[in-house]
Parts: structure tokens; sequence; C-alpha cells
């Protein structure tokens, strides 16, 4: 058996398809623990011109986890810039915009706002709204992914970006616009390894160039934050860096504790009401 260094591209629950030496091998994993995710850079032992055990990920730049899950799954590793998708139609939940951000801020990942269907005339009241993330240093791009989604391939360049974003904003219409050719070659693979099989993709990498990769995850409307702990999460919220420290207790939950600065700069309008209210909120749900 040969060992080979090479990326997970596709995740289907505890089974991976990994890149290697320009191959694709279908590849199982040791032991019950599956600790992998899909952009994951993983030593390999091949075993015949299709097959391989993933032995190790190597040390990851970043790593998201999913949601809908009671324990946290990872989704996608080495993940460099997060897409948040967002339309004016239908109604957006801006609080997933707000969770998203913080997953970014977290992962230390650069999160870009791509408000989709500028076509729509109630764009105009959305990029309104919007103004708040920009003021607090998010980059916002603007565009249609049905006209012209030109706007976002140099945000792409150089990066593994990732997709996410309320069901029906348009995430699978930038996806298709950006992979056309990526998607029917990792369709083959798809067919090879579905044969005969009941798996789900959870996510998968794509090539838009040498340097720029894609992940998809169909149906990806927001990450897992449950790793993440209380304490830290003003750390996740710029406009809140500032206070650290400065409560009267250092363990503040920024709920209900006296002489809290985060709550006193909400109240003299130095933070917003929303951003104290998703604050809390996270704060109780991790606990
Ligand atoms: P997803 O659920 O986020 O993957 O969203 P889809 O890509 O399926 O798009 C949801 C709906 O929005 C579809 O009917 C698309 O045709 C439509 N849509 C996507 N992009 C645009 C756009 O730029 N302008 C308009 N007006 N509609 C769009
Ligand atoms: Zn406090």
């Amino acid at each position: 058996m040969t060992a080979s260094t090479g990326q997970i591209i596709r995740s289907h629950g505890r089974r991976f398809i990994v890149e290697a030496d320009g191959q694709i091998f279908d590849c199982t994993t040791r032991g019950k623990r599956v600790d992998y995710a899909c952009g994951d850079i993983v030593d390999i032992l091949i075993q015949n011109r299709e097959q391989a055990v993933v032995e190790r990920a190597h040390e990851r730049r970043s790593l998201l986890y999913r949601q809908d899950d009671w324990k946290a799954k990872k989704i996608a590793a080495n993940v460099t810039r997060i897409l948040f998708v967002i339309a004016a139609v239908p109604t957006p939940n801006e609080e997933l915009l707000g969770r998203c951000l913080i997953a970014a801020e977290a992962g230390d990942i650069d999160p870009i706002i791509v408000v989709n269907k500028s076509d729509l005339p109630e764009t105009a009241a959305l990029l309104g709204k919007l103004q708040l993330y920009v003021n607090l240093g998010y980059k916002l791009v603007t565009l249609s992914a049905k006209q012209d989604f030109s706007p976002l391939k140099p945000l792409l360049s150089g990066h593994t970006s990732v997709l996410v974003g309320q069901s029906g904003m348009g995430k699978s219409t930038l996806t298709n616009a950006l992979l056309p050719e990526a998607n029917a070659r990792i369709g083959d693979i798809s067919e090879a390894l579905d044969s005969g099989r009941h798996t789900t993709t959870h996510a998968a990498l794509y090539h838009l160039d040498e340097n720029s990769h894609l992940i998809d995850s169909p149906g990806l409307q927001e990450f897992g934050l449950k790793h993440l702990k209380s304490p830290d999460l003003i750390h996740y919220f710029p406009e809140m860096r500032r206070y650290i420290g400065q409560c009267r207790f250092h363990n503040c939950s920024h709920c209900v504790e006296p002489n809290c600065a985060i709550i006193t700069a909400a109240e003299q309008g130095a933070i917003s009401k929303h951003r104290l209210d998703l604050l809390q909120r996270l704060s109780r749900e991790l606990g």
C-alpha cells in the first residue's frame, strides 16, 4: 500500500472522496470516530486504483460546523471566505446574518455579504438595513445572479469559499453560474459512488481555478455555534471588543448584570440594540 496526501472533495457521512495526485479515491476511515470534513488535507493509504483509507487530517486553517445537529459536526475545513447570500425577497431573516458573522469571526474567516437580486426594487430598502454591518467593517457586494454574477469572481480568487444563507436567496443559482464545468465532472464521481447506495452529500469542493475553490453544501442556511464559549462571544462582535474587561464582573454574561459595559454602551447608542439582543440570545444558548 502506498501513502499519499490529498484533499477531501466530498463527504458522505462516514465516506469521503479524496483527490490525491490528480486521482480520485473513494475512502473509508479508521475507527469509529469520523473527524473529517470536506476541504480537509489528509494523509491516505492507497489500497487500489479507486480505494484508500484516510489516516489523519493535517492542521486546519479553519473549521466550520453544521447547525442542524445536536452534536457539533464538521462541515467544511480550510475555508478562507464565507459568502452570506441575502436578498430582499423572500423576507430575509437578519438573525441568520448575525449568526453567520459570528461563525466567521470565531473561525477567523473573511465574510462577505452578497446582496443578490439587485434587479428587484426592494433591494434599496434592504441595503439601508444592511448599512449597520457595513459600518461594522463587513464587506458587502450587490449583484444579480440572474443577470451578472461577475462582481463575485474577484472576491473568490485565491480563496476557498463557502456559500451560506436562507433558502430562496439564490445560492443554487449562484453556484450553478460559478460551476458549470465542475458540476458535470463531479456529477460523474457522484454517479459512480452513489450507485446502489443511499448516501447524502453533505458538502463538495469544486475547483474554480488552480488556487480558488468553492465548497458547496446544498441547503446550508447557517453554521453551528455550539462549539463556542459564552465568555468569548464579545470577541466576535467587532463593535464590542473595545469593552472587553470593562464590565464589573469578569464573567459578565452581558444579560442582567449591573455595571455591564456592553449594556451601558447599548443604552448610550454606541452598540445597536439588535446586536446586543443577538449577543444575549447566544450567551443564553451557550450557557
Ligand atoms: P437558494 O434556495 O438560495 O438556493 O435559491 P435559488 O438559487 O433556488 O433561487 C431562489 C429563487 O430566486 C429562484 O426562483 C431563482 O430563480 C430566483 N433568483 C435567483 N437569483 C435571482 C436574481 O438575481 N434576481 C431575481 N429576481 N431572482 C433570482
Ligand atoms: Zn457585561
